[in-house]
């Protein structure tokens, strides 16, 4: 099995191969690529199993950060049979991931998520997209939901860091 190595922010924990992973990558390529009964070149295979080796050293993006389009690390990482973001909706990821910027750590990400719905609700209308009528109402109607991503989010991190970065006591 690959080991996975837990970074605070879970879209940038990254997978290492161990023995035979190698074969689980050629394996999902191999039948993945393979058109109308014919199988990929063995370049393209070798090709694409370094471009997935790479992708599992780096960050998560795409489908599953709410970016339109297909994410290459996601795919390794089903070949491989791991998920280093398991049970993470994309809309909670993209704001997991947002809580962790500026810098912050573990704890102040979890903060920061605490306080999600308590910032929406503090937003003044001319910060609401433009501050057109328009839009202050396509913001608002939008609330609820991102309120409910932002409680998921907020709980899924709690859970990430109590199973993997569980705080200790000092004697
Ligand atoms: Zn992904």
């Amino acid at each position: 099995m690959p080991k996975i190595v837990r970074s605070p922010n879970p879209i940038n924990s990254v997978v290492e191969l161990e023995e035979g992973d190698i074969e689980k990558l050629r394996a999902g390529i191999v039948e993945d690529w393979t058109d109308d009964g014919v199988p990929p070149t063995d370049v393209f295979v070798a090709e694409q199993i370094e471009h997935l080796t790479g992708f599992l050293q780096s960050s998560h993006m795409g489908d599953c950060t709410c970016c339109p389009f297909t994410c290459e690390k996601c795919i390794a990482e089903e070949y491989l049979g791991v998920d280093t973001m398991q049970d993470l909706y994309k809309h909670d990821a993209y704001k997991v991931d947002a809580a962790f910027g500026d810098g912050r750590t573990m704890d102040e990400a979890i903060a920061w998520l605490a306080a999600y719905s308590e910032r929406l609700d503090a937003t003044p209308d001319s910060e609401k997209y433009d501050g057109s009528p328009k839009l202050i109402g396509l913001w608002d109607s939008a609330v609820p939901r991102w309120k409910r991503e932002g409680e998921r989010a907020h709980e899924w991190l709690v859970a990430y860091r109590d199973t993997h970065f569980p705080i200790t006591c000092s004697p």
